[in-house]
């Protein structure tokens, strides 16, 4: 299983041409793209052809993780014609969208409602879904593929975490939007946070994004790695890694 980053930053996107949320989850030729954050499509199109996704998921409603699927529906409903592609999402979202396509999808996605403890399989890879700490309905998902397993904390307050999965997941991808002693709101984590949860799931790497722009990444890595107990990985734009 192959994870690509197509974008990391939190809330708005960052100075260097730092996208919004954007994953790419691919195993054979399975491919999914979690998350559509502005700026991660023209990302993704330097790792693949968009007519070879089998998917997308979006995890929740807000503008940082679902601005670019009406650049997908464009290319796709406009473009290539393409009908019927599965889009994963919270109920009601793509009435929530619909706004800004005047309520006409056209025939271009088949939308499908994820909900709590849903699991589900696209192609090679097997999707699990759990509602977060976070204001509207917000799913982490949990992947599994080849005998591995990554989770995508998506966002998320404390009083949700990675111990939802079970533990000793290959990889755990963990927002962690601010720094400790700096918080904004408790509707994210701190990089604290982050790293003691995933060490309390004893997770077998955690990497962290959806850093906060203004939050230099440094002090953000350095702060998860003392909680963590072990070296954190910090997920930038084009960063492709093995799980
Ligand atoms: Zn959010």
């Amino acid at each position: 299983m192959e994870l690509t980053v197509l974008g990391c930053s939190g809330s708005f996107g960052a100075a260097q041409a730092n996208a919004c949320s954007g994953y790419l989850v691919r195993s054979g030729t399975t491919a999914i793209w979690i998350d559509c954050g502005g700026g991660s499509f023209g990302n993704l199109q330097s790792h693949i052809d968009p007519e070879d996704l089998t998917a997308v998921v979006l995890t929740h409603e807000h503008p940082d993780h679902v601005a670019d699927i009406y650049g997908l529906h464009v290319l796709m409903r406009y473009g290539i014609c393409s009908q019927n592609f599965p889009v994963y999402a919270p109920e009601g979202l793509p009435t929530q969208l619909g706004a800004l396509v005047h309520n006409d999808w056209g025939n271009t996605f088949d939308w499908r409602v994820i909900s709590d403890n849903q699991k589900i399989v696209i192609g090679d890879l097997t999707l699990t879904f759990a509602r977060t700490d976070h204001p509207p309905l917000t799913y982490a998902v949990q992947v599994e593929g080849d005998g591995r397993r990554m989770i995508y904390t998506s966002d998320t307050g404390p009083k949700w975490n990675v111990g939802a999965f079970a533990p000793e997941a290959d990889l755990v991808l963990s927002e962690a939007t601010y720094l400790h002693s700096a918080k904004l709101s408790e509707t994210h984590l701190s990089a604290h946070e982050a790293g003691l949860a995933a060490r309390t799931a004893k997770a077998q790497r955690l990497m962290i994004t959806h850093l906060w722009p203004r939050v230099d990444a440094n002090d953000a890595v350095a702060e998860a790695t003392e909680s963590f107990g072990a070296p954190v990985e910090f997920a930038t734009p084009n960063l492709v890694t093995s799980v």
